[in-house]
């Protein structure tokens, strides 16, 4: 684990001393936010239902928390009643803190690795994110968990809309979760798609991942709020899909493209990226072993 703290994902001590100040809010469709992180922070969604609002993703510190449920609540005039945690990283868990009226959702295996491996989240968001205060995060763990799929009914009537949330297996890490809004077709990935980011991939399933996205893209969705980067449509899968590609053929190649390939031109595009400096060689690395030994979970 590095201590190199990147640049373009650091979150000053500035940005979250008092309050986070670091999101603008996106409708994407009725009474649905793309909540967009700035200043280092990843990307959450609000949506407003009959009697709360849910929010996906928390945040990597209280201060972020406390950001994202002040503007859910400013947005739809509900009180927090679900959040969703994508996966078992602390720039999406440890906001949690904010929100302990709520029921925190999250796939059953991220609430064991935050069993497991808490003291690694810590440290990772601490040395290699910058997060000040990552160490006095009180731990907040999920307390509805599911296995496959849950639906949540946003409502009490039958026309009610749902959201679900899918796990698709092993991918960015070893539990992930997309959140599904049939009704509006809004799709948020968490890290399963980023624009304009470089993934931290250390545990990162790259076939699986590339299946995930495939199973995503079969939902046909209108909109698709990244874990990172700007909404788009369907466009955002498809190009984290070459990525992922991109990546399998550097990996067999020692990372030397072909002179004058599209595959040359896109590497170039990807070290303008992100977290390219700090991540790529986890995505690499992940290329080349291919699947994943269990056990070798990292925040
Ligand atoms: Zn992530």
């Amino acid at each position: 684990m590095t201590s190199h703290r990147p640049a373009g994902l650091l979150l000053t001590a500035a940005a979250l001393a008092a309050a986070c100040g670091c999101y603008d809010a996106r409708e994407v469709a009725p009474g649905t936010w793309a909540v967009l992180g700035r200043r280092g922070a990843a990307n959450s969604l609000v949506v407003r239902s009959e009697f709360g609002a849910l929010v996906v993703d928390a945040g990597a510190n209280l201060a972020a928390g406390e950001d994202l449920e002040a503007i859910a609540q400013k947005l739809t005039r509900k009180p927090v009643s679900y959040v969703v945690v994508t996966h078992p990283y602390g720039d999406r868990v440890f906001g949690c803190e904010a929100f302990l009226a709520a029921q925190i959702v999250a796939h059953e295996n991220v609430r064991r690795e935050l069993v497991d491996r808490w003291d690694e989240q810590v440290e990772f968001l601490d040395k290699t994110l910058g997060v000040p205060g990552a160490e006095r995060v009180r731990r907040v763990l999920p307390n509805l968990t599911y296995s496959d799929r849950l639906t949540l009914h946003l409502g009490v009537k039958p026309e009610a809309p749902t959201a679900e949330v899918i796990h698709v297996g092993r991918a960015h890490t070893r539990s992930d979760s997309a959140v599904w809004l049939p009704g509006a077709r809004v799709l948020f990935t968490g890290d399963l798609v980023l624009d304009g980011a470089v993934p931290y991939a250390r545990d990162a399933d790259l076939a699986a991942w590339r299946a995930a996205l495939v199973r995503l893209a079969r939902l046909e969705p209108k909109v698709v709020v990244p874990g990172r980067g700007e909404p788009g449509g369907p466009e955002r899968i498809a190009a984290m899909r070459v990525f992922l590609d991109d990546l399998a053929v550097l990996a067999k190649t020692d990372n030397t493209p072909e002179r004058g390939s599209d595959l040359e031109q896109r590497l170039r595009g990807y070290r303008r990226w992100t977290g390219y400096r700090e991540f790529f060689e986890t995505c690499l690395e992940a290329a080349r072993r291919g699947t994943a030994p269990p056990g070798t979970a990292r925040p």
